[in-house]
């Protein structure tokens, strides 16, 4: 038996006392989170939820997404995580294609009323047959999404034991929604087997305390932080300090008044951390702080120098997708680490650059990653067609292009879909925006690539300046003139005060362009 479940299980058995999860004033103990996943559990078969069944969670951080995820799996059911932010129709389209039979929603604040979408949602897919409201109050036996029961009301009178279903290790645990290369989102469907191996191997990497502290503000419902937050801190018996929303000044006072010791985050939570206005003592955070990851984009060397001064941290640098449970490599410090690469592959990975063809591209590259091993993904949910795109003989195609070097580090030099073709050359977006980010006016920046009439694309820089920092186009475009080749520059630069973001933190280029 593989059951993912054994993650929350065995801290349960074991270190039952220990702190589990930290959620503003409430702090519960392993045992108390494994109980109530098991009256969760009890309440999926009461409802006719069976082994293989499909249950969608919309929640932020909170502990509703460990009690619902661990829940379900014990029932033997697959959790589908929906994004907090996605709207009716797009909620409505998850339920369907999923075919998920209940759907666990947390009812929200006035800014993010995610119930009521959820609930509209609910109400327009008849398959889905449960619909169980998760409230911000703890303990709420009242609802205050019409018509619906919350998740207390529900759980009265279930039993705080349940024995977890066996399940195979390749039994599908988790659907993990991703827009991949194309615009439809479709369903990555990760085994039990996925999920466990990289746990376990995020783990073997990370730096480890007497009691480790992990700061979960990479959302839950993206398999970043699933791992690497909330899997990752479970199997080594960690506390897990939940925040639903990042902000830089919250997430330094959590790290120094719960001595966090492992922070993950995408590049921009790190601008963010920089960007703190508060008073926080940085000592004391760097004193705990062993572990700083970032992934999901690429790190701009710039931000790694400024962290490791402010924070005392290396910043690791891993590399993944939805499709790969996510972790496929990581910059081990146990063994050696470069700046500005993705590491080598984990334990038990491959990886190996390819041609469009999909034939062996061997030396530096560059060429399209692709990856095997026990973390890449069943496919996509009932989608052979395109499956059979991006799985060949156990091979994964990422649509990212790296080079390689001699010791076998991987240099993500950008996804393929992102890559500007002007006047026939190839520019890597990727590049420009490491040498914008060195000016010192410079806070944010995406360079993208916009028609053109003779060139076929032009390369556009959108620009978000320091606070109070002043810079035209003209003095940015020299900055990057002396610094690159000709045909590489930007020839346009847009000045914006912010610029589109995922629910994950990343620049949003398809916006932009
Ligand atoms: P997602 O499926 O949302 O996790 O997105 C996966 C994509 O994020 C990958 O295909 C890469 O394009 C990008 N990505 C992840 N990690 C890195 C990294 N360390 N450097 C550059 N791009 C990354």
């Amino acid at each position: 038996m593989l059951n993912l479940s054994v993650l929350l299980e065995d801290g349960a058995r074991n270190n039952p006392e220990r702190e589990c999860l930290i959620f503003g004033d409430l702090r519960l103990n392993y045992a108390l989170v494994d109980m109530i996943a098991n009256q969760v559990a009890n309440l999926l078969v009461a409802r006719g939820v069976a082994p293989g069944d499909k249950v969608a969670l919309a929640s932020p951080n909170t502990p509703y997404f460990p009690f619902v995820y661990f829940g379900a799996l014990k029932a033997g059911a697959v959790v589908v995580p929906l994004n907090v932010l996605l709207t009716p129709r797009e909620i409505a389209y998850h339920l369907e294609d999923s075919g998920a039979k209940a759907l666990f929603a947390f009812t929200g604040t006035p800014d993010l009323p995610l119930g009521e979408r959820a609930r509209t949602a609910f109400e327009q897919v008849d398959s889905c047959e449960v619909y169980i409201d998760l409230p911000a109050e703890p303990g709420a036996k009242e609802s205050a999404v019409a018509g619906a029961e919350t998740l207390w009301a529900a759980l009265d009178g279930q039993p705080g034991t349940f024995e977890s279903v066996r399940t195979e290790a390749d039994d599908t645990a988790v659907i993990i929604y991703t827009s991949g290369t194309t615009g439809t989102p479709k369903g990555a469907e990760l085994s039990h087997n996925n999920l466990l191996y990289n746990a376990v191997c995020s783990s073997e990497l990370f730096g480890s305390a007497e009691r480790d502290v992990f700061l979960a503000v990479l959302p839950l419902f993206h398999i970043f932080g699933q791992t690497t937050q909330l899997n990752t801190a479970l199997y080594r018996h960690a506390a897990i300090v939940l925040m639903p929303r990042f902000d830089g000044d919250e997430a330094l006072a959590l790290m120094e008044k719960e001595g966090v010791t492992t922070f993950g985050g995408v590049p921009t939570m790190y601008w963010g951390l920089l960007g703190a206005k508060g008073e926080h003592d940085l000592k004391k955070i760097a004193s705990t702080l062993h572990t700083a990851v970032s992934g999901g984009a690429a790190l701009p060397a710039e931000l790694a120098r400024s962290v490791k001064e402010r924070l005392g941290v290396e910043i690791l640098e891993g590399y993944g997708l939805s499709e790969t449970s996510p972790v496929v490599s990581f910059n081990n410090p146990k063994v050696k680490a470069k700046t500005g690469s993705i590491g080598r592959p984990i334990w038990g990975v491959e990886m190996r650059l390819v041609d469009p063809e999909f034939n062996e591209v061997e030396g530096e590259g560059p060429g399209e990653v692709a990856v095997r091993g026990h973390c890449v993904m069943k496919g996509y949910y009932n989608r052979p067609d395109a499956t059979a795109q991006v799985l060949q003989d156990g091979w994964f195609r990422t649509g990212d292009i790296a080079r390689r070097d001699e010791e076998g580090f991987y240099f993500i030099i950008d996804r393929s879909k992102d890559m500007i073709i002007r006047g026939g050359y190839n520019v890597y977006p990727r590049e420009l925006e490491e040498v914008l980010l060195t000016h010192p006016a410079v806070s944010l920046v995406a360079v993208v690539g916009v028609r053109h009439e003779s060139h076929g694309e032009e390369i556009k820089a959108y620009v978000v300046r320091e606070e109070g920092a002043e810079l035209g186009e003209e003095e940015l475009v020299a900055w990057a003139k002396e610094r690159l080749a000709g045909y590489k520059y930007p020839r346009l630069v847009e000045f914006r005060d912010t610029l589109p973001m995922t629910a994950t933190g990343k620049i949003l280029k398809r916006d932009l362009r």
